[in-house]
C-alpha cells in the first residue's frame, strides 16, 4: 500500500489513463471486476494526490435509514453534508472553484491535471463517436461517485442521445448506477453549460420501491417490458426489460410524450424536463431505467417555504433517488434547536391546539433560528403532542423524524405529477403512444 501511495504522487494524467486502460484489459473477461478495479485505482490516485480529502468526508453526518412511512421497502437516507458548501436554488454560487477554472467552464476537460485543480485525474473513453471522461468529485457522496463528462463543451440538453448513452454506460459498467440531472434551471442541475452525467455505486432507495400500477407490454417479437408507476413521494416510472432496444424505445416514447409532443394544459412545454437514473441489474439480467418527470416552473415545483429551512438547495437526481444531501449548517442548527427545545419543554401546554402562532408564547428562538419556527410547528410539535405516553420519543428523536419526513415532502413538492394524480399519469402514458404495445 505504501509503495502505491508513493508512486501515485507523481502520476500524470497520461500515466493514469494508461494504467486504467491496462486494468480494463487485464479484466476483460469480467466486466464488473474491470470497472470496480479501475474505480478503486482512480480513487486511490485522487486521494494520494490530495484531490479527494478524506478527512473532510468524515465530517458528514449520516442519519439511519428511514422506513417509518407508507412507501413499502424504501429506506430513505439522509446525510448532512459538512464537506461541501450549500448551493441555494436560484442564487449563483461564489464558491472559489466555480470562479477559478481552465477551459470554458468548471467541468471542462482542460481542468484535468491543471494547476487550477490540483490532483484531478480522469479516465477518458468513448460512447460511439462521443468522447467522455469520468472522475471523482472532491466530495464524493457515496461509493464510487463519479461525474461523467462530455469531452466537448456542449450544452446540458436531454434528448434521445442522452437515453442511448445512459444505456451504453449500463452495458459498460454492469450494476453501476448512471444518472442524468435535468436540463432546466432550478431542477437539480448545477451546470447547464456542459453535458454531464452523475453516477455512483450505491443501493439508491428508489430501486427498492414497489409498483402501485404496472403496465406490461411487448415490443417487437419477444421483447417483454414493464412500466411501473412507483409507490414513491415523487412521480417515477420504472421501465424494465431484458432487452436494451426495448428499454430505449419505451423510454424514448415516454420522453417525447412528456416534453416534445404531449399537451398538458397546466404545464408549459418549455419547462418540461426529467431527472433519470438507470442500471443493468446483474442479478436480474435486466435493464432498469427510472424516469422522473420534472417541470421547471420555480413558483410551483419547489420545496414550499416551510420546508426551506431544511432544504433550500436544488433537488437533484440523487435526492429523487432517495438520498438527501442536506446543507452542513444543519448540523449545528439542529444541535442548537435540540438544546433550546429541551430547556423550554417544561413550560409547554398539553395540546397542540394551545400552541397557537407557531408557539410564540412558549418557544423563544434566537434570530438565526427563527426560520425554523413554522417548520417546528408543522412537524416537531405535531409529533410531540400526538405521541402516546407509551411511545415517548426524545426531543432528539422527534427532530430526526421531523427532518426525515420533511425530505419526503420536499420530494413530493418538487414533483409535477402528484402522488394520486392518476389522470395526469394516464395522460402522459397515453400521449406516449405506448398503449398499442400493452398486453
Ligand atoms: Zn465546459
Amino acid at each position: 500500500m505504501d509503495s502505491i501511495c508513493i508512486n501515485n504522487k507523481n502520476k500524470t494524467q497520461d500515466q493514469v489513463q494508461k494504467d486504467i486502460e491496462n486494468i480494463i484489459i487485464e479484466n476483460k473477461h469480467d466486466k464488473v471486476k474491470a470497472w470496480r478495479e479501475s474505480f478503486k485505482y482512480l480513487y486511490n490516485i485522487s486521494t494520494s494526490l490530495g484531490y479527494i480529502n478524506e478527512s473532510r468526508l468524515a465530517l458528514n453526518v449520516p442519519f439511519p435509514k428511514f422506513y417509518n412511512h407508507s412507501y413499502t421497502n424504501v429506506g430513505f437516507e439522509i446525510n448532512i453534508n459538512c464537506s461541501k458548501p450549500e448551493i441555494v436554488a436560484g442564487v449563483k454560487t461564489l464558491a472559489e472553484n466555480y470562479l477559478n477554472y481552465e477551459g470554458k467552464c468548471v467541468i471542462c476537460f482542460e481542468n484535468i491535471g491543471s494547476s487550477k485543480r490540483d490532483g484531478l485525474r480522469a479516465f477518458e473513453f468513448n460512447i460511439g463517436d462521443t468522447k467522455y471522461f469520468r472522475h471523482f468529485p472532491p466530495y464524493p457522496y457515496f461509493s464510487n461517485h463519479n461525474i461523467i463528462v462530455d469531452k466537448n463543451h456542449v450544452d446540458q440538453k436531454l434528448d434521445h442521445t442522452t437515453i442511448r448513452h445512459l444505456l451504453e454506460l449500463c452495458d459498460m459498467l454492469p450494476g453501476y448506477k448512471v444518472a442524468s440531472n435535468s436540463d432546466k434551471f432550478g431542477t437539480g442541475c448545477t451546470n447547464l453549460l456542459h453535458r454531464h452525467f452523475q453516477a455512483g455505486d450505491h443501493p439508491f432507495p428508489v430501486f427498492d420501491a414497489v409498483a402501485k400500477k404496472e403496465y406490461r407490454g411487448q415490443y417487437q417479437e419477444s421483447s417483454l417490458f414493464s412500466i411501473d408507476w412507483l409507490h414513491y413521494p415523487c412521480c417515477c416510472l420504472r421501465v424494465v426489460s431484458r432487452d436494451r432496444d426495448t428499454v430505449e424505445y419505451v423510454i424514448n416514447q415516454l420522453f417525447s410524450g412528456w416534453r416534445e409532443t404531449g399537451d398538458y394544459p397546466t404545464l408549459a412545454r418549455d419547462n418540461q424536463t426529467f431527472s433519470m437514473i438507470t442500471q443493468y441489474n446483474v442479478d436480474k439480467g435486466a435493464y432498469e431505467f427510472l424516469l422522473f418527470p420534472r417541470h421547471a416552473d420555480l413558483s410551483r415545483f419547489v420545496a414550499r417555504p416551510t420546508l426551506q429551512c431544511i432544504k433550500k438547495e436544488f433537488v437533484g437526481i440523487f435526492e429523487f433517488s432517495g438520498v438527501a444531501i442536506l446543507p452542513g449548517r444543519l448540523k449545528e442548527q439542529l444541535e442548537q434547536l435540540e438544546s433550546i427545545l429541551e430547556s423550554q419543554s417544561k413550560s409547554w401546554p398539553n395540546t397542540l391546539a394551545e400552541l397557537v402562532d407557531g408557539g410564540t408564547k412558549y418557544l423563544s428562538l434566537t434570530d438565526s433560528l427563527e426560520m425554523f419556527r413554522d417548520w417546528l410547528h408543522s412537524f416537531f410539535f405535531t409529533y410531540y403532542f400526538n405521541q402516546s405516553n407509551a411511545n415517548n420519543n426524545t426531543i432528539k428523536q422527534l427532530l430526526t423524524l421531523s427532518v426525515q419526513n420533511t425530505f419526503i415532502e420536499v420530494l413530493a413538492d418538487n414533483s409535477p405529477i402528484s402522488e394520486n394524480d392518476s389522470a395526469l399519469l394516464e395522460s402522459w402514458i397515453s400521449q406516449s403512444n405506448l398503449n398499442k404495445l400493452f398486453i
